[in-house]
């Protein structure tokens, strides 16, 4: 061990606390070698260009059948790998390139991949922006077979339990390899809490921090690191001091958790008998498990347009019928609730029309852009309709504005029930249509939606992000995101106040519903359900049932005499610690 401690902060990916050795995983350089090639030989370069995707597309399908059956969330992840390189467009552009430039196979791999990920750079949503990721492992291991590295670790040899394994980035193959060697923790350089790493970490179960700047350079292989995912922190070579703090952290964390997933099928009701419903957010139906395993009761969010990943088209009726029955088959007779495309604007991929727009969190996105093309969004409604015979489903469009979208949408799946029916597939025609509630406009004119909707879930992600105009990717502003001001507190209360009037249920599947400073407020307002990503939902169910909806309702007057965030704050973390358990808890949360 060598080097004074070093703290890193980063972004805490998937919670829990671990002590153990760095691993250094540095597979950044693959050298890409760039040469001209004479023409005779340009047959040659196609069939190893040829061979090495075969190869590629080989090793991922070995590896994701050596996960099969267990259920790991990044099944679906190298799935979209194994067809992106599959891909005919990839090779076709990289092939052109060698014949008509008469370059080597790397360099034209290279530079189709640098193209597409130049696009997906260029795309504003944070989420499609982190899939660069994906163009980068799959560029990554074509031309590692093209150069005959090795483009796995699974010859890696791992010392011993209790290895971190610290990198820039690792490909959902590579976790799922690591995963198997005993790895304690990881910790990457790339990517966000939406990223590959993070989703498959919190799959496994094992702490990880990523988008950890300057590590890579800073560790060595041997060196001693505490991983704090709760916190995002990074402790390298620590103190004696810092390592027994670490390890206490550690065991709090393991006792809450076990305590916790102890009562995960004990229903979330307060003291005083007001029960909410807590239900799990999926992006992937391969985290259906984990969510399940942690008490989820039912489906409240599947984000369907991450069915796009690697995808060149869009899905099929019969994809979306598959995947639906797929999520009703495991979630049995719980209520799954389905979130039509959130897409369109920057969010465009492969087969379909692309136009970049100046403001796309504002632009042809979501129900807007699904309402225009229905070559999209009709077999979209048809799977749903027809996987709804096998499940308790409920439709829900996201980014709604007005009482007119929900009209043309309730035409559009009226003209699908008919063709259905005309096809004599088997299907629901009255599957509940529920209205996410996260653009200003909606919130205001809440009671004509309620009117004219079966359900509301808020997204409180982009409520306030437009209401307070604050873009919820630009950690510039991020000090002015505040789930407590009171526009948002007020906003929340019209949505509730228009669902309860016209008795329809309403939720809440944004962020703020996981984080349980915010659950004494929902309980307050009567929000029946909560939905949330796995990890979340035995805190929340546990806290609920320390709760009294009275004390709640104390608390919520107060808070609503506040005219600052910060007011409004120390009011509630005030209460938390009055009333709860929560403050104990070392993953307590800020704002
Ligand atoms: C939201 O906006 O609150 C939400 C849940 O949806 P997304 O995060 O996918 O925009
Ligand atoms: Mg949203």
């Amino acid at each position: 061990m060598t080097g004074r401690p070093r703290i890193f902060r980063g972004i805490g990916a998937s919670p829990g606390v671990a002590i153990g050795t760095v691993f250094l995983l540095d597979r950044r350089k693959v050298r890409v070698p760039r040469y001209h090639i004479q023409p005779e030989n340009v047959a040659h370069e196609l069939e190893r260009l040829k061979a090495a995707v075969a190869r590629s597309v080989g090793q991922l399908e070995g590896i994701r059948q050596r996960f099969a059956g267990e259920g790991m969330e990044h099944q679906t992840i190298l799935e979209a790998h194994a067809m992106m390189v599959r891909d005919r467009a990839l090779f076709d552009e990289a092939a052109g390139l060698v014949t008509e430039e008469l370059i080597n196979a790397e360099w034209a791999t290279s530079r189709v991949i640098e193209r597409i990920r130049e696009m997906f750079g260029r795309l504003s949503d944070a989420y499609f922006r982190e899939r660069r990721g994906d163009i980068d492992f799959i560029g990554d291991r074509i031309i590692r077979n093209l150069v005959g590295q090795i483009a796995d670790v699974a010859d890696l040899d791992l010392p011993e339990a209790g290895t971190i394994v610290v990198a820039h980035d690792l490909s959902p193959a590579d976790a799922a390899i690591l995963s198997r060697q005993r790895v304690t923790a990881f910790v990457t350089e790339a990517g966000g809490k939406t990223s590959h790493t993070s989703i498959v970490a919190r799959s496994l179960d094992v702490p990880a921090v990523v988008g950890v700047r300057g590590i890579l350079d800073a560790a060595g292989s041997g060196d001693l690191v505490v991983v704090d995912g709760l916190e995002g922190h990074v402790l390298l070579r620590p103190t004696s001091n810092q390592v027994e703090r670490g390890r206490k952290r550690a065991d709090h964390y393991q006792r809450l958790n076990l305590e916790l997933l102890e009562a995960k099928a004990l229903p979330a009701e307060t003291l005083d008998g007001f029960s909410v419903k807590v239900a799990g957010n999926i992006e992937l139906p391969t985290e259906l498990a984990a969510v399940l395993r942690r008490g989820a009761e039912g489906i409240g969010l599947y984000r369907t347009e991450f069915l796009f990943l690697g995808r060149s088209e869009a899905p099929s009726e019969e994809d979306h019928y598959r995947t639906y029955c797929r999520i009703f088959d495991e979630v049995g007779d719980q209520e799954v609730t389905i979130r039509t495309f959130d897409l369109g604007g920057e969010k465009v991929f492969g087969a379909m029309p692309t136009e970049s727009e100046p403001n796309p969190a504002l632009g042809l996105r979501a129900i807007r852009f699904c309402l225009k093309s229905p070559a999209v969004f009709e077999p979209q409604v048809a799977g749903l309709l027809r996987a709804a015979v096998h499940g308790r489903l409920r439709i829900m469009l996201p980014m709604v504005s007005g009482v007119e979208e929900v009209r043309a949408a309730r035409q559009i799946i009226a003209t699908v029930v008919r063709q259905l029916s005309r096809d004599g597939k088997p299907h629901k025609s009255d599957v509940p249509v529920g209205v996410m509630v996260e653009v200003p406009s909606a919130a205001i004119t809440a009671d004509y939606l309620a009117a004219e909707s079966d359900f509301f879930s808020i997204g409180t992600n982009d409520m306030l992000q437009f209401l307070l105009a604050v873009d919820r990717t630009n950690e510039r502003v991020d000090y002015l995101y505040l789930p407590l001001h009171p526009a948002v507190l007020r906003v929340l209360a019209t949505c509730v106040h228009a669902a309860t009037a016209h008795r329809i249920p309403v939720s809440v599947c944004g962020e703020m519903a996981a984080n349980p400073l915010y659950t004494p407020i929902f309980v307050a307002l009567g929000v029946g359900e909560l939905s949330m990503n796995a990890a979340s939902i035995p805190s929340v169910k546990r806290l609920i049932r320390e709760l009294a909806k009275a004390d709640c309702d104390e608390l919520f007057a107060e808070v609503q005499r506040t005219t600052t965030h910060a007011e409004a704050l120390a009011l509630v973390t005030s209460f938390m610690h009055e009333k709860t358990s929560l403050a104990s808890s070392p993953w307590q949360t800020g704002a």
